[in-house]
């Protein structure tokens, strides 16, 4: 079994995707990985998850808590806004 993705060295992690060292800053925060980073960079996240409903209901877990209060914040802006229209 290959192991090669979990490699780091230096500040830098392996990124399966583009096969390259990449500095830690290059990949994006992901608490379901074992160290915390995703497996890719930044450049390869946009390319692999930019349509995938599998990472965005990730996403939206692993930010629910910094997301809520923003929807709950919109929701209420929505409501007084239709408020103001229907008064
Ligand atoms: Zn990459």
């Amino acid at each position: 079994m290959t192991r090669a993705y979990h490699k780091k060295l230096n500040g830098q992690k392996w990124c399966w995707k583009c096969q390259q060292y990449k500095l830690l800053s290059e990949f994006y925060h992901n608490r379901f990985m074992y160290d915390g980073l995703d497996n890719h960079c930044k450049a390869c996240h946009r390319t692999t998850y930019n349509y995938s409903s599998e990472y965005q209901s990730q996403y939206y877990l692993a930010n629910k808590e910094r997301l809520l209060p923003k929807h709950r914040e919109s929701a209420k802006a929505s409501r007084i806004s239709r408020k103001q229209i229907i008064t």
